[in-house]
């Protein structure tokens, strides 16, 4: 479950607590400080095709802008707002930022690419998502095709359930994907019922494909199936000349990770977007 992985998440808030529940409260209250105040900022990683090393399209990653702490990345409070609820204020922010930003792109004269956005399990089962989504997408303009929806395998666990809002959201015209693909539970038996479009393997199982044959496995047999769903296929965390290199030969459509480029802030992501990702990474 997403919920264990980041259990620990908000200890960066312990320091001066007495008590974990004090702790929550007040994380809690500066979290609802934080909507109210808009303190949050999209940085974008770009998503490159492995052929033509042309910049795909982007992942939109919320980071807090703290009043005394700076950039708090999501790992801190992501799982505190799912707890909380107040991950679906934060994530309507996210997805109108997102689309606003992307929509201003594309009005700035840059080919038009989807920006990829990180749904939590609250959000995809949230009542109406469908009608929220779409409003967002009419009041900032930006056409549906432009929008990538990520969700997690723990989230298709209620088959039906998946099945209905997935289904819902093709109807509107987004596009959809499942993250840290191999990491959660997996039927292979409903992926195909799944009305997806791509599957970006979790960085986990690309990490090690250099020195883990067992990762190199893995990963060259989601490339495969991908292939034979019909499903594009994305490789997470590719930090490394080589791993790009394996990617490639084993016909992996597209890759993100620091060897091209980390989460960047708008100016920096247009600069890519004007001169290349390897221009931009060396300088
Ligand atoms: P994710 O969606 O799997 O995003 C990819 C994470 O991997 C990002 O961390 C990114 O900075 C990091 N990453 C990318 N390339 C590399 C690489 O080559 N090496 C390594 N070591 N890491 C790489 P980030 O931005 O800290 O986000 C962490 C997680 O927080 C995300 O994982 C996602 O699950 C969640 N998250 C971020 N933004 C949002 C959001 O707006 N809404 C929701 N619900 N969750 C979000
Ligand atoms: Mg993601
Ligand atoms: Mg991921
Ligand atoms: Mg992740």
């Amino acid at each position: 479950r997403a919920k264990e992985k980041g259990r620990n998440d908000f200890q960066i808030f312990n320091a001066d607590m007495k008590s974990v529940s004090i702790n929550r409260l007040k994380l809690e209250n500066e979290l609802r400080r934080a909507i109210a105040l808009e303190e949050f900022v999209l940085f974008y990683q770009p998503q490159v095709d492995i052929e033509t090393g042309r910049i795909v399209g982007v992942e939109a990653l919320i980071r807090w802008n703290h009043p005394e702490k700076g950039l708090i990345s999501p790992n801190y409070f992501i799982s505190f707002a799912e707890e909380s609820g107040l991950i679906v204020p934060i994530g309507e922010w996210v997805l109108r930022a997102a689309c606003k930003q992307n929509k201003a792109w594309q009005n700035q004269g840059f080919s038009p690419m989807p920006i990829s956005v990180n749904l939590s399990m609250r959000q995809f089962f949230q009542h109406n998502l469908k009608g929220k989504i779409s409003h967002v997408l009419e009041q900032t303009g930006l056409d549906p095709q432009y929008l990538e929806l990520e969700i997690t395998e723990s989230m298709t666990m209620d088959v039906d359930h998946a099945i209905q809002s997935l289904l819902e959201l093709k109807e509107l015209g987004v596009h959809v994907s499942i993250d840290d693909f191999g990491t959660g539970y997996s039927s292979l038996y409903y992926l195909k019922k799944f009305p997806i479009d791509k599957l970006k393997i979790d960085r986990s199982f690309v990490r090690d494909i250099m020195v883990d044959p067992n990762d190199a496995a893995i990963v060259t047999t989601i490339i495969a199936m991908t292939r034979h769903l019909n499903l594009k296929v994305i490789a997470e965390g590719v930090e490394t000349e080589e791993q790009l290199h394996f990617l490639h030969q084993n016909r992996c459509n597209e890759v993100q990770g620091y060897w091209f480029s980390p989460p960047v802030n708008a100016v920096q992501l247009e600069n890519m977007l004007s001169h290349g990702v390897h221009a931009a990474a060396s300088g």
